[in-house]
Parts: structure tokens; C-alpha cells; sequence
């Protein structure tokens, strides 16, 4: 399976429900950098880890791969005695939802290896428990996500938007950014999310200068004061000749949105001088989510 990772093109975020979640408004675009995932038989379930984060990645049930596996065994009537092993290309605790990628990628996996054959709403229903980002990890491309963003919309969008992602080794804990950002807003905020119109224009229109504008994030401030250097990331970008610039998710990870492949490329060196950031990636969205590359059994 290979599976991408995503960017929020905006990202609306409601006040605290009781339950501790908050309702979101966010347009999910599902960017070419990929994580593999692969499925074999075991004598008893185990995760193992490839590629530079090999390390970072969690090999027991906190691995929402895991639960992923244990999801479909149980609607299936089967043991969970697989291997999954992730070849990681989506940096972790980034704001790219990996995990979330990795587990949309074992329900699709574990389907097929037990041919179980499990209609695509039923795999939505499982996605949605495991994770609000899960859901469109399985179907990718761009997508309005309401509720904790796991009720998705296909969104219209014409030709590629380029991007320009810059990482960091040390992530930053999404639930972390979430309280942050109910302190910063005070516990009167009660604005309900929406995404403004004219930002399904410029997708539908494939208008990367508009979208580039329209780019927002209300985790972004939270991100900033937990990490300042974000703030000179994110300057630093736009002064180099991106359309806009965002926070990706709850970062740390920054996306610059630039006009075409050779601006990404001139931002790409522009970051790497800079000295702010560990690594630079060159992407572009949107793509398809969690797909089936090989099968043998
Ligand atoms: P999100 O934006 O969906 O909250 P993220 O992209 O910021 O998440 P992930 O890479 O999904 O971050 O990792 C967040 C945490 O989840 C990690 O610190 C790790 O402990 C845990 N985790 C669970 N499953 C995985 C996985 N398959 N790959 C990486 N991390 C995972």
C-alpha cells in the first residue's frame, strides 16, 4: 500500500466540546509524500519500521496501524497474525498525519489480505474511531472535512498546486497545540468554523496566487508561540517568493504553496540556505489516498 501524507489548506477550529474534541472546518489536500505500507503473515501481530524514522515509529498497539489491524480482524472473524511494515517517508508528529495515513492504509491492506471484502462505508465507520484525520486518509485527493473533521466532501479542484513543505526532527504534540490554542482564545470562545467561499473558487479554479492568499490555519498561532522560529520559517518563505505560506496541521512542519515546479525548486534552496529547518521537501497535491501497489500472499 502506499499511502500520502496531507496539508490543511485551512483549518478552522471551534471551542472545546465537553467530550474534549473540537467541531473543525478544514479542506484536507493529500500531497505526494507517501508512506508504505505492507501486510504478511505472522505467527502473532507485529509492526517493524523502515526508511529515517524507522526508529520514532511505535511497534505496539499505540501504533494506530495496530488498532488498524485489530479493527479488521474482529469484522472479519480472523486473528490478527500479520506483519505490517511501514517504510516511512512522512515525517512524524508533523502535522502531515502519518499515523493516520499508516492506519488508512492497514484497513485497505488487511481487507484485501484477507479478502474480506468490507464495503467502503463500513471502512469509513472503522477509519472514523481510529483517528478524525483517518477518514480521508483513505480516499486522499481534496476534500471539505465538518464534524472532528472525519464527515468529508469531495472538493472540485483543477490541475496541481506545488508545494514546498519544510521539517523539523522534533515534532510538536497535537494535543498540546489543541490546549494551546483553547488558552490563547479564552474559554468564552464560542465562534463556530466555516471555510470561506472563495476558497473552493480558487481550488475549483486551480488558482494558486488566490489559494496562496486564502492559506489559514487557527492552530498556527498556538504552533508559533510553542515554537517561534515557525514565525521566521514561515517570513522567510514568503519573502523568498511563496504564494502563501501556512503551518501545516499542528506543525511543526511548514508548507509554502509556490507558483510552479521551478519556484519550488528556487524555495527549496532558499529554505536549505537559511539554516532554520532540517529538511525540505518538494511535493505537490493533490493526490490519491491510500492505494494498493502490489499483492501477493
Ligand atoms: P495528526 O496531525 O494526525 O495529529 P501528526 O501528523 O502530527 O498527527 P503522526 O506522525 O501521526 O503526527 O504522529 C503523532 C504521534 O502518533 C507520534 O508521536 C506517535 O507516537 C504516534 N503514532 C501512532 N501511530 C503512528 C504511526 N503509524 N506512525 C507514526 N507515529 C504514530
Amino acid at each position: 500500500m502506499r499511502v500520502p501524507g496531507k496539508v490543511n489548506v485551512y483549518l478552522g477550529v471551534g471551542p472545546r466540546e465537553f467530550s474534549g474534541f473540537h467541531e473543525l472546518a478544514t479542506i484536507f489536500q493529500s500531497v505526494g509524500v507517501y508512506d508504505e505500507v505492507t501486510v504478511s503473515a505472522s505467527d502473532s501481530l507485529k509492526i517493524s519500521g523502515l526508511g529515517e524514522f524507522a526508529d520514532q515509529i511505535p511497534t505496539d498497539a499505540t501504533n494506530l496501524a495496530w488498532q488498524a489491524a485489530e479493527l479488521v480482524a474482529r469484522a472479519c472473524g480472523e486473528e490478527p497474525n500479520i506483519h505490517i511494515q511501514i517504510d516511512k517517508s512522512i515525517p512524524i508528529a508533523a502535522g502531515m498525519a502519518g499515523g493516520s495515513a499508516d492506519a488508512a492504509a492497514t484497513l485497505v491492506a488487511c481487507d484485501a489480505f484477507w479478502n474480506a471484502g468490507i464495503p467502503r462505508e463500513q471502512l469509513d465507520a472503522m477509519a472514523s474511531t481510529l483517528g478524525s484525520d483517518v477518514p480521508f486518509m483513505l480516499h486522499g485527493g481534496c476534500a471539505l472535512g465538518v464534524g472532528r473533521g472525519d464527515v468529508l466532501s469531495p472538493i472540485m479542484t483543477r490541475g496541481t498546486f506545488h508545494w514546498v513543505f519544510a521539517t523539523f526532527a522534533e515534532g510538536l504534540s497535537t494535543a498540546q497545540i489543541y490546549e494551546k490554542t483553547d488558552e490563547m482564545r479564552g474559554f468564552d470562545f464560542e465562534d463556530l468554523p466555516d471555510v470561506p467561499t472563495e476558497v473552493l473558487g480558487a481550488l475549483a479554479r486551480g488558482d494558486a496566487p488566490a489559494l496562496g492568499n486564502l492559506l489559514h490555519n487557527d492552530l498556527q498561532a498556538a504552533a508559533i508561540i510553542s515554537r517561534p522560529q515557525l514565525g521566521r520559517v514561515l517570513e522567510h518563505g514568503i519573502d523568498s517568493g511563496a504564494l502563501g505560506a501556512i503551518v501545516s496541521g499542528s506543525g511543526p512542519t511548514c508548507a509554502f504553496l509556490v507558483r510552479d515546479e521551478s519556484s519550488a525548486i528556487d524555495l527549496v534552496v532558499e529554505l536549505k540556505a537559511s539554516g532554520l529547518v532540517d529538511d525540505v521537501i518538494r511535493t505537490h497535491g493533490p493526490v490519491h489516498g491510500a492505494r494498493v501497489i502490489s499483492t501477493s500472499r
